[in-house]
């Protein structure tokens, strides 16, 4: 079994034993139940463009959304087309995208990840991956430089409507607060632990609800535990001396 496969099982890839796998399943669906009667369920919106997908996630990286999206409308408007920005130099990719933060880093991969694109398909249209079967595009993505699983998860997630559920730094925090990871976790860890556990077809809107779960009061200090719809069943509040 490749790695991509193991990332992406609901197979119980982790030796849970089948008591243990039904719990935490149990639980996960408790909290997608909590969590959609307090916030809803989050609007369907059409499916993004992959490229425009992957180079968001980019720009998102160590920034705030304001500053990525203020970096992605500036790189737009400078390059209408990806073909545009592919044959500009990294120094005016950079320029584009400076309020975004590593601005030199990102510019690099931004200009590699088009290159590769149009390498791949002869243009600037990542519709070929979902043709594939998920592990090997999720396989291909990660080969990208600075391209990880939480990127990889993203697009495909996101473009793509496949069942994989991405975990960004708020939900990694979340998760090992809920006991579903370990607290010293890495968050590629806590995407394997969590993988199987997600009920089908709710990947995308749980993945929302906890977004704004923490953004809003699970955050990453002091959270806002009273006021949580996740407290009655989170080992956080539940055994901390605040509780
Ligand atoms: S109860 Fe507190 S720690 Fe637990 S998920 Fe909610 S805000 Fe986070």
């Amino acid at each position: 079994m490749t790695e991509g496969c193991w990332l992406l099982s609901r197979n119980n890839p982790l030796h849970y034993s089948e008591e243990e796998l039904a719990l935490r399943r149990a639980f996960i669906s408790e909290a997608d139940r909590l969590l959609r009667n307090r916030f809803g369920d989050p609007p369907i919106k059409k499916q993004s463009d992959p490229l425009d997908t992957l180079i968001i996630t980019i720009l998102s990286q160590s920034t705030s959304d304001h500053n990525r999206d203020l970096a992605f409308s500036e790189l737009k408007r400078r390059f209408p087309t990806w073909e545009r920005a592919a044959e500009a130099l990294e120094s005016e990719i950079a320029d584009a995208i400076r309020s975004g933060g590593l601005a030199n880093q990102k510019s690099q991969r931004i200009k590699e990840i088009l290159v590769w694109a149009r390498e791949k398909s002869g243009g600037y249209g990542l519709d070929w991956l979902k043709d594939i079967r998920l592990d090997e595009a999720i396989e291909i993505l990660t080969a990208l430089k600075g391209v990880g699983i939480k990127t990889a998860a993203v697009v495909m997630c996101f473009a793509f409507d496949a069942e994989i559920f991405p975990v960004d730094v708020h939900i990694h925090r979340i998760c090992r607060r809920l006991g579903l990871a370990p607290l010293k976790a890495a968050a590629e860890k806590t995407h394997q632990l969590m993988q199987p556990l997600i009920p089908p077809g709710r990947c995308k809107a749980f993945h929302l609800n906890l977004l704004i779960l923490g953004r809003r009061i699970c955050r990453p200090s002091n959270p806002k535990c009273e006021d949580c719809p996740l407290s009655e069943i989170c080992p956080y509040f539940i055994y901390s001396d605040f509780s």
